[in-house]
């Protein structure tokens, strides 16, 4: 039996805004553990949640970046359930009158849109945490974390495989990175994934039964949970069984689901709407001027930089991906302005430069300017592309100038033929061997022989210039 496999995700993302949603204290990741509470986020009685205008434009201006319809009025409700990690025993949400409704993420996927449905975006507060580690006889709670806004953002069952999942989270993730509404860590929790699955033969227009996926704590793990859930689903189908509604715990270690709990339905949480908070009502010029407002987005940008400067896709897709390499490219080419040059090292060494130091961009002290300053050197003849290549790394580990590199390490090019032709003949003759294979049609062993000055040289010389020496001495 051939299968269609239906995805829908639910992803909570906490907005970057600097106090919680609900009180003032301080939004902060990592603090020492009950030190932002207060007695509004603990719940204490008397307390009344007062609404973050901040958070609302966040909110706000996400979904419009989803394309979603923001509605005038919306409503807060109380979301009931006990659970130690919520002081108040409800959770203050949204329910039957959201934010936003009716929006869509589009992306690629082997040269093909696809677009995903966005069915709701709505506001709540996040949740303490509950500590089990290291804990005998009981788990302790961190409330640091109870109040900070969070968006939930519930896709249409639009989604067809686990890797278009990964690649709907990556989109998603990149849209709300570049508005600025959130930093979007998923190590750090800031972006949190459950996922909805069910399977059912291809071409049947019933949908199949759904297990929700949760405790996935990558965009990695998504897919490899959704694959190995597909599957779990499949098996149980072509045993003649049937999939059960549940709540279902990926587990990375083992690389399987397992079940944890039947999932709620709506009315186990008693939802109604929350009597200390009168009705959201936005104000549509305000709402419109956010809109305008909007910073560009992942896809406004890959098209641009195909566009504007005559970037393959690849090219454009790797580096908007990460806001902060398309942030360097953007201000790269404005001072150099051969783009393709400035997408490969960005894509290439600077990449790697920066993935093996386990450094961000902005965290380190690259600059656009020295990294132009650096290709002009290379076009200039200073340097040859190798020597750039450390050049680089010095330039990521202590931010000098290129050209002060250079100069203190000596690595400026030898590209005088006076101090280069008697090495090149020095080669020539303790190379009888690949000299002959030369001479004898093999064009490759010229190489070697470049290679060996190269080596002598510490990479400092002109690599354009030896091969010219070679060719020339070789006859
Ligand atoms: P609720 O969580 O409020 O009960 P739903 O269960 O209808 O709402 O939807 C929650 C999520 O499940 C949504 O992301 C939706 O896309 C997804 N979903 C709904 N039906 C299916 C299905 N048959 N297979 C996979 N995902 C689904
Ligand atoms: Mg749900
Ligand atoms: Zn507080």
């Amino acid at each position: 039996m051939d299968y269609e496999t239906i995805i829908g995700l639910e992803v909570h993302v906490e907005l970057a805004t600097a106090s919680k949603v609900f009180c003032s204290c301080p939004v902060e990741f990592g603090a020492e553990p009950n030190t932002r509470v207060c007695p509004v986020c603990l719940g204490l009685p008397g307390t009344l949640p007062v609404l973050n205008k901040r958070a609302v434009e966040f909110a706000v201006r996400a979904a419009l970046a989803l394309n979603c319809e923001v509605h005038p009025t919306s409503q807060f409700a109380r979301k009931n359930y006990f659970y130690p990690d919520m002081p108040k025993n409800y959770q203050i949400s949204q329910y039957d009158r959201p934010l936003a409704t009716g929006g869509y993420v589009e992306f690629e996927v082997d040269g093909r849109t696809v677009r995903v449905g966005i069915r709701r975006v709505h506001m709540e507060e996040d949740t303490g945490k509950l500590l089990h580690e290291g804990v005998e006889g009981g788990s302790l709670v961190d409330f640091n974390r109870a109040g900070v806004p969070l968006l939930e953002i519930v896709s249409e069952p639009d989604i067809r495989s686990p890797e278009e999942a990964r690649l709907y989270l990556q989109e998603l993730r990149a849209i709300l990175l570049y508005t600025g509404v959130s930093d979007v860590r998923m190590e750090e929790g800031s972006l949190r994934c459950d996922a909805n699955v069910s399977i059912r033969p291809r071409g049947s227009r019933e949908w199949g039964t759904l297990t929700e996926v949760k405790n996935m704590n990558s965009f990695r793990s998504v897919e490899r949970a959704l694959a190995y859930e597909v599957q779990r689903q499949r098996e149980v189908l072509e045993s003649g069984g049937r999939v059960v509604r549940e709540t279902r715990h990926w587990d990375e270690g083992r690389g399987v689901t397992f079940s944890s709990r039947s999932k709620e339905e709506a009315h186990d949480y008693r939802y109604f709407p929350e009597p200390d908070l009168l009705p959201l009502v936005l104000d549509p010029a305000w709402v419109r001027e956010i809109g305008e407002k909007m910073p560009e987005l992942p896809a406004q940008r890959r098209r641009r930089l195909v566009e504007e400067y005559g970037l393959p896709a690849y090219d454009a897709g790797v580096l908007t991906a990460s806001k902060s390499l398309g942030d360097l490219f953007d201000r790269t080419v404005k001072l150099y302005d051969d783009a393709k040059a400035v997408s490969n090292w960005l894509m290439g060494e600077v990449s790697r430069v920066l993935r093996e130091r386990d450094l961000d961009i902005e965290r380190s002290p690259l600059t656009p300017e020295n990294l132009a300053a650096m290709l002009r050197l290379i076009d200039d003849g200073t340097i040859s592309g190798k020597i750039a290549k450390s050049v680089l790394e010095e330039m990521v580990d202590t931010g000098k100038e290129p050209r002060a590199i250079v100069e203190e390490k000596g690595l400026v090019q030898i590209s005088d033929e006076g101090q280069l032709l008697p090495l090149v003949r020095r080669i020539i003759e303790e190379n009888p061997g690949p000299v002959a294979d030369y001479r004898g049609g093999k064009k490759k062993a010229l190489g070697f022989l470049v290679g060996q000055v190269m080596k002598e040289t510490k990479g400092k010389a002109n690599p354009q210039l030896v091969n010219e020496l070679f060719r020339r001495e070789l006859g």
